[in-house]
């Protein structure tokens, strides 16, 4: 599932700056997630993914994806605030990482069209921000 990192601005491949959380990959199931950073257009984003290989056909998605764009000098702040030491681990249960975490699901995120001519379009997508509360670095 790697081309789901890809910028949807410009198709390259982003950096990983956070992984906030992940579980998997998985055969049947694999989500996460991330924040990531487009050197090309200086524009991060926090993104959901998701992929649910037991949804019955016709139902519901198997993938679904969600983003949020993340200013540079957001990104920048959670570069330096980020207090723990090992920020791609997603399986990282730190007081960050939980922080982190439980604050994304709360970020008014924009559902990616997973089918059709607008597939991933970064149109419309709502904008998140970072925030240092107590120490830690959370998602607004
Ligand atoms: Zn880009
Ligand atoms: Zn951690």
């Amino acid at each position: 599932m790697r081309w789901s990192d890809h910028c949807l601005i410009c198709s390259g491949q982003q950096e990983l700056v956070v992984n906030v959380r992940e579980r998997g990959p998985h055969e049947q199931m694999h989500d996460y997630t991330r924040v990531l950073f487009c050197c090309a257009c200086s524009v991060g984003e926090l993104r959901s993914f998701s992929y649910d290989g037991f949804v019955v056909f016709g139902e519901e998605d198997e993938v679904m994806v969600w983003s949020s764009i993340l200013s540079a000098a957001d990104v920048d702040t959670l570069r330096s605030a980020f207090t723990c030491s090992t920020p791609l681990a997603g399986n990282c249960e730190c007081a960050e990482h939980v922080r982190a975490y439980d604050t994304s699901l709360r970020v008014n995120k924009t559902r990616l069209p997973e089918h059709g001519p607008d597939r991933h379009s970064p149109a419309g997508r709502t904008t998140a921000v970072v925030e240092l509360v107590d120490g830690l670095a959370e998602f607004r």
